[in-house]
Parts: C-alpha cells; structure tokens; sequence
C-alpha cells in the first residue's frame, strides 16, 4: 500500500484489533514490511503487509479483508480504507500505466475465478471506476467503443 495509506491504517489499528479473530496477530509491530521506494505508488514510497499463518495479516479466517470488513460494519463506503493496490487487483499500475497483474495472478490462484467467460474489464468495471472516477470511465468507454469499431 502507499505509504499514506499504511499511515491511514494505523489510525484504526484499536477498531481492526476488536474484529481480528484468533488467526490474525494484535502485535502491530508485526503488520508491515519496511518501507520501499516505488514510483508507482502516488507518495513514491510503498508499505507491504505481511503475512502471518500464511495469510495477509488484515485477512481474517473467514476470507475477508479486515480493512474492508471494518468499514462495511460502520457503514462507510467498503473501499473507504481499503489500499488502492488491493482495490484494483487483479489490476495494477505499473511504470504508471494500468495492466494485469500476471505476477501475482500466478501466486495467487484462490483470486481467480476459474473458467471465468468474461474479460478483466468487464469483470472489474467497479474497480476501474473507482480509479477513474465515472467521467474518467466515459472516455475509457469512448475509446474502447472507438477502438473495437475499428478493429
Ligand atoms: S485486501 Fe487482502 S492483501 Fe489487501 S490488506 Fe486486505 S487482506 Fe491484505
């Protein structure tokens, strides 16, 4: 996640704590890597998280995104919290320039839906959305319309 948002995160550590269950640590000293430098994050300095008992440690026993989940309770927009990075998978941004993750698609297999008939744009229209923001979207549409008439 973006340096910004792991900073977010720490501002609700007290609230994901109370709805971590007892496959997830309470030790925050154990939630992050250290801090990277990378250009495709929008502070250009990237946080991961790390994992414990083989999973994320915001990843709850149940198969869901503590950050996410805690947000839904409280009634906030589900992504209110949520890293960007996670949002968008299997979509990433890299070298500032929208694509598929193949790297970790590969890592992650439990992510994909198998057999799936539809493309990634269809199947992550919300994720591209909530990037672009709805007018952002219309242009990507216009092209995309543009692109298939002449092709
Ligand atoms: S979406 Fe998954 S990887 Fe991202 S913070 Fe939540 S549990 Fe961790």
């Amino acid at each position: 996640m973006d340096k910004k948002e792991y900073e977010n995160t720490l501002t609700l550590t007290e609230q994901l704590i109370e709805i971590f269950d007892e496959t997830q640590t309470k030790d925050v000293s154990k939630w992050f890597e250290p801090e990277e430098e990378d250009k495709d994050f929008a502070s250009g300095i990237a946080v991961g998280t790390e994992l414990h008992n083989g999973k994320c440690v915001f990843l709850d026993k149940q198969g869901l995104c503590s950050i996410q989940r805690l947000s839904m309770e409280k009634g906030e927009p589900k992504w209110k919290n949520k890293p960007l990075y996670c949002v968008l998978f299997p979509l990433t941004i890299y070298e500032n320039t929208l694509t598929i993750d193949n790297e970790h698609i590969d890592r992650l297999k439990t992510c994909n839906k198998e057999g799936a008939q539809m493309s990634i744009y269809e199947s992550c229209t919300e994720e591209i959305i909530h990037l672009f923001g709805p007018d952002g979207f219309a242009e990507l549409q216009a092209y995309k319309k543009e692109f298939e008439s002449e092709n």
